[in-house]
């Protein structure tokens, strides 16, 4: 196997710890990632968790807070300078005055969230009062599944692609770009024209792959999907090359322009993505979208576990190469979250739990993660829905109600964004097995908008409402408030 790193990487990472170390002995801080393929529901989750950090929202479960020894909690700036921010006012603006959700995630950012907190221990309290400066940095699970290309070379790289686009939920999305690399001469002189068509049927193909009904979690390159600041450089305008035969690429050749691109890819975007950001991080939250992956049917959902399981595999210690081995050191407590449980009713919610549990402990075994602790909930960041029952007959159904959003549609009636709904969503299957079998599993999904926030009496606005965020709070921050 290639070696994953070179010397300077590790020495790299070693200084920024060493300088992270030393800064948190005097104001500790906790960076917490996190991630999840798009629309996963990123952004939704860091705006809902700061909002009810700072207007100190309902979280009976998050025991710093339910005790009443968070003192205060407050953005401060940012620690890292190149960083983009998380533009956390825009979020809370589009949900809590026009019920939109935000705009998601495109690329990485970052916010400080600082929480002021009294110690649970009369020890603790003889001190000064605890403060924990809170780094969130939010960016594209996309970008995680680029790290097994640093252990492949172009060639392994061009087969495993093909490969997997000949699988059958793929082939026919696939059909354009195959149909186009087969036609090309990987000998033929470079050509910037054939390299840039080659590049975007590729992208097309994993984009349609993301399709609500296929809902598939795609293959790298991640920034295909999510190029950030990339979007039309040569270190994105490469595609694999099926069936290359053994031996070296011709100078000049097409074959060679796209190997170039390819290490490049590598060396400057997969390698300091991974330098600068992931190996920093102290704790992990992964978001995933069970749901849309139950609804569109088994291979979705074996595709997500396959994904999973690639994300785990970053944070694994010990990996051979050193690279891997040095980003996991410091990550202590991941946790996957199947997100939007609002749409289901509260009696599917902790089936949807035991669901994303075993999708969870299937990949960590997979991965071979060892050194972190993982745990797996359901919950929803933002509860867009409330629950009641309708009667029909002699039966009385559980619903959820709420607003679907603009044009949504179930059984031919659309929606107008307006008139709020009871919809019957269905139950997941009791067994978490079930979800691997055909059929049986549909629930109905449609969107809601944001809810909108009840007043007090006092005209007081309450916090955004929502399903075990303060679990999540409490398994990811609660001992550091300890
Ligand atoms: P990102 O790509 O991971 O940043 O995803 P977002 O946070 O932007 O979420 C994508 C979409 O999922 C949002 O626009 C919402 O429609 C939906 N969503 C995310 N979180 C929730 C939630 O907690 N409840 C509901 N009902 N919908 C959510």
């Amino acid at each position: 196997m290639a070696s994953l790193t070179t010397f300077t990487d590790d020495a790299l990472i070693a200084l920024d710890t060493l300088a992270g170390h030393a800064t948190g002995l005097v104001n500790p801080t906790l960076r917490l990632g996190v991630t999840g393929l798009s629309r996963a529901g990123k952004t939704v989750f860091i705006t809902a968790l700061v909002h009810n950090l700072i207007h100190g929202g309902r979280l009976p479960l998050f025991e710093a807070q339910k005790s009443g020894r968070v003192v205060r909690a407050y953005m401060e700036h940012q620690p890292d300078d190149t960083v983009p921010r998380f533009l956390y006012e825009d979020h809370v603006a589009a949900l809590l005055e026009r019920r939109e959700w935000p705009e998601s995630t495109r690329a990485i950012s970052e916010l400080r969230l600082t929480i002021e907190y009294e110690s649970a221990s009369g020890w603790g309290r003889l001190f000064s009062r605890g403060r924990l400066a809170l780094d969130i940095v939010d960016y594209p699970g996309e970008w995680l599944l680029d790290l097994p290309l640093l252990g492949k070379d172009f060639a392994q790289f061009s087969g495993e692609a093909y490969d997997l686009s000949l699988l059958p939920v793929r082939a026919d999305l696939s059909a354009e770009w195959r149909t186009l690399a087969g036609s090309v001469d990987p000998d033929a002189p470079a050509d910037e024209v054939t390299a840039r068509n080659l590049a975007e049927t590729f992208a097309r193909y994993l984009k349609a792959c993301k399709d609500d009904s296929r809902a598939l979690s795609t293959l790298p390159p991640g920034r295909f999907l999510m190029p950030g600041d990339l979007d039309g450089s040569p270190a994105l305008t490469f595609a694999p090359l099926p069936n290359l035969p053994e031996g070296r690429a011709k100078p000049g050749s097409l074959r060679a322009m796209m190997e170039r691109r390819y290490e490049a890819y590598k060396t400057h975007v997969v390698k300091p993505f991974f330098r600068e950001h992931v190996a920093k991080l102290d704790r992990q939250i992964v978001l995933v979208d069970a749901m849309q992956a139950i609804n569109a049917g088994p291979e979705a959902v074996a595709d997500l576990e396959r994904a999973l399981t690639e994300i785990l595999a970053c944070f694994r210690q010990g990996r051979t190469g050193l690279l891997t081995g040095l980003i996991s050191k410091k990550i202590d407590r991941i946790l996957i979250a199947a997100t939007k449980a609002d749409h289901i009713h509260h009696e599917s919610h902790d089936r949807l739990q035991a669901i994303v549990r075993r999708l969870a402990s299937r990949a960590a075994e997979r991965a071979s993660l060892s050194g972190a602790e993982v745990e797996a909930l359901a919950m929803a960041a933002v509860r867009a829905t409330r629950e009641g029952t309708v009667t029909q007959g002699k039966d009385t159904l559980p619903v959820i109600i709420g607003t679907p959003l603009k044009g949504e549609t179930i059984d031919g009636e659309t929606f107008d964004g307006e008139t709020e709904t009871a919809i019957f969503p269905g139950d997941l299957p009791a067994s978490p097995d079930a979800i691997l079998k055909p059929n049986g599993n549909q629930i109905r999904f449609v969107r809601f908008r944001p809810p909108k926030l009840e007043r007090t009496a006092e005209g007081v606005t309450l916090s955004l409402p929502h399903i075990r965020l303060d679990r999540a709070l409490q398994y990811l921050l609660g001992d550091r408030l300890a």
